[in-house]
């Protein structure tokens, strides 16, 4: 005997079923699990029952293990082309009559367990057929490692019994609609197709529904069969875990769907708590690990001057502002900070926003509109995106980087009312850097608006910083966008142009207007952070250093790369592999995330590696050492429909002084 037992409870009121569950736990935790599943009968929507049963079995010590069935959903729309759906996919497992299966779902109604046919006799092969065959034993190994038993989970417990019952004896598929006349979700699941989920395969307020399981084989094997289904007991591992679905109302089944297409497509996400502040090491799950994923490119979110200024100013004007800026939300920092950052960049004004973001979506909705045009790189980033479909204006995406289809596609535009283009100055995916004096030249020459996104060019390019402007020695665009909260260590987006633009947004950009001004504590740090950085222009050149001195290192590692910015692409291709790289590099103390679709095309994810000033070299060698034991002889380079093929050609250059600032 093992330490494990199985928990089962069933409840019913006035001879009909209520609620049953049943869990495989260690024994010391049965009393507990018992008591949870009692209490959980106790309130149950459909009424307090009025009998409970409690049975606690111990288990075999060698107990199977199966491997959770794949999930694939479907979302179909009606019953009719569920059930079609139903139908094709029990054909592929070799059952031609699908209907008459389906058929039937007007006798599983009263069982309680599920009907046992043949496959292609479609003759009942239950013993006894008032109860039909009932699947135990079973459970979910995950939840009973982590201790959830009694943690009710309808999406898990399904998928466990499809598992068991695919894995009986003779059994090639089974078809299962839920008995709730509410609940019109089912599935079909074979060995060969797995758990197929299926969103619509009933009308709402049918009751008619259960298990049907499908045998092919000798009659003197179905014995066998239901022994194993209701004998053998079972742990699944690797059950797709949806714990936000545990326990929901149905209403949200969509939600769980979506997740769960994201989960089997390998592009689940999960937040992830790093102690202290960013820097480039930080303790992740307990270990020390440094760290190539922080925005906070010149170590500056954690330098103590602006740290302290962002204490007192929350000291001396309180923890929020207390209102948007056009009523009661502007403090002395606010303007200070607006001034600073026109007087950096070389404007005549700048406005704050509460984010970058905010700052992307609420310039570009305020300049363009219905009746207008705005053409955007088709590689910008998601902010502009949004701010582009928000503003209602016609979107035109031009090819990346590629300043002869923007001519085009402006040429085509002449009749619009306004347009904009707009681009990101450093692409945020790609560490490639918008060819800046040619971006002015076109939109200059079909009098567009030019916007540009210096969120990751902010400290980073330009040989103090300043920018692309600075970078080429040109003028700046008519909007120039940028972020507090990347190189400036803090928070906020600003948007920094003539005083009539300026003027312009602080009167029409909603996110502006309807938004609470951020706190003055993070504004005094970003002003606190943009003084060191005008200090201490060595920050801006170690970073400079160490990104060459990383992609050397990975050439010599075999691993192609190259940026203009601070950050470095390693394109791995497939979703699945960058994660397991990305893990594998974390083993090693080392986080570099992968970055999957959507954020970046489906089949182009990478390692979006991030440098600071601070890395030391050893940090950066032993980085791309790991990056070319895990990868060399496999990164694909990037291609020009990913759009990036320019920094093929663009190694990474020490800027010259250029001409400075207009
Ligand atoms: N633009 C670009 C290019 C970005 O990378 C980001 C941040 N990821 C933003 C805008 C948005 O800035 P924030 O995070 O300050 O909202």
């Amino acid at each position: 005997m093992s330490d494990l037992v199985s928990v089962k409870m069933r409840a019913s009121l006035s001879g009909l079923h209520v609620s049953g569950a049943e869990k495989i736990v260690p024994v010391s935790s049965a009393s507990k699990v018992a008591s949870r599943l009692v209490e959980r009968a106790l309130s149950h929507e459909r009424g307090t029952p009025d009998f409970i049963n409690v049975k606690i079995e111990s288990l075999p010590s060698d107990i199977l293990r199966l491997k959770a069935l794949p999930v694939k959903t479907h979302a179909v729309a009606t019953p009719a082309e569920g059930r079609a759906l139903a139908a094709r996919l029990l054909a592929e497992a070799g059952i031609a009559n699908a209907d008459e299966i389906m058929a039937r779902f007007s006798e599983t109604h009263s069982l309680r367990g599920a009907m046992l046919l043949d496959a292609d006799t479609l003759e009942r092969l239950e013993p006894d057929q008032s109860r039909g065959v009932r699947a135990t034993y079973m459970d979910d190994a995950a939840a009973l490692a982590r201790g959830t038993a009694g943690v009710k989970n309808h999406y898990a417990e399904a998928i466990v019994l499809a598992t068991k019952v695919q894995n009986a004896p003779n059994i090639i598929a089974e078809i299962c609609v839920s008995d709730d006349p509410d609940y019109v979700t089912g599935y079909v699941a074979t060995c060969e197709l797995g758990y197929r989920r299926i969103a619509v395969l009933k009308e709402k307020g049918d009751p008619n529904g259960g298990r049907i399981f499908l045998y092919r084989g000798p009659r003197d094997g179905v014995a066998k069969t239901i022994e194993f289904l209701e004998k053998t007991p079972v742990l699944v591992d690797d059950v797709p875990t949806l714990s936000s679905a545990a326990n929901a109302p149905r209403r949200f089944d969509g939600l769980a769907d979506a997740l769960d297409e994201r989960q089997a497509a390998g592009l689940s996400r999960q937040c992830r708590t790093l102690e202290g502040p960013t820097g480039p090491t930080a303790v992740v799950d307990g270990r020390e690990l440094v760290v190539f994923a922080s925005n906070d490119y010149l170590d500056l979110a954690r330098d103590p001057r602006v740290v302290k200024a962002a204490a007192d100013a929350a000291k001396e004007f309180g923890a929020g502002s207390g209102g948007a800026r056009l009523t009661t939300g502007t403090q002395p920092p606010h303007v200070r900070l607006e001034n600073a950052l026109a007087k950096f960049k070389g404007s005549e004004a700048a406005l704050l926003y509460g984010t970058g973001y905010m700052a992307n979506v609420g310039a570009i909705s305020a300049l363009v509109g219905k009746g207008d045009a705005v053409l955007s790189d088709e590689l910008n980033h998601a902010s502009i995106i949004d701010g582009c479909r928000l503003s209602g204006a016609d979107v035109l995406v031009y090819r990346h980087g590629d300043m002869e289809d923007l001519d085009r596609k402006l040429g085509a535009c002449r009749e619009h009312r306004r347009r904009l283009a707009v681009s990101d100055g450093v692409f945020s995916m790609d560490g490639d850097i918008l060819d800046l004096p040619r971006f002015l030249e076109v939109t200059r020459r079909h009098d567009a608006f030019s916007m540009v996104d210096e969120a990751h060019a902010t400290g980073v390019v330009g040989q103090t910083g300043r920018g692309l402007a600075e970078h080429f020695g040109c003028s700046l665009p008519d909007v120039l966008m940028g972020t507090l909260s990347k190189a400036l260590g803090a928070e906020g987006g600003f948007v920094c142009g003539s005083k009539l633009l300026v003027e312009y947004l602080r009167n029409m950009s909603r996110p502006f207007i309807f938004s609470t001004a951020p706190s003055a504590a993070v504004v005094a740090a970003a002003d606190a952070a943009l003084s060191v950085l005008e200090a201490e222009p060595w920050r801006v050149e170690r970073l400079r250093e160490n990104v060459a001195f990383f992609v050397g290192e990975l050439k010599a590692h075999g691993i192609a790369a190259s940026t203009q910015s601070a950050i470095v692409p390693v394109l791995v291709g497939d979703e699945r592999r960058a994660m397991a790289v990305s893990a594998a590099l974390e083993r090693d103390g080392i986080l570099v995330p992968a970055i999957r679709y959507p954020t970046v095309a489906r089949g182009s994810a990478r390692l979006r590696v991030a440098i600071m000033s601070a890395h030391a070299r050893e940090q950066l060698s032993r980085a791309a050492s790991l990056v070319g034991r895990e990868l060399s002889g496999e990164v694909k380079k990037f291609s020009r429909h990913m759009g990036v093929d320019t920094i093929l050609t663009n190694d990474y250059q020490p800027v010259s002084a250029g001409t400075g600032l207009r």
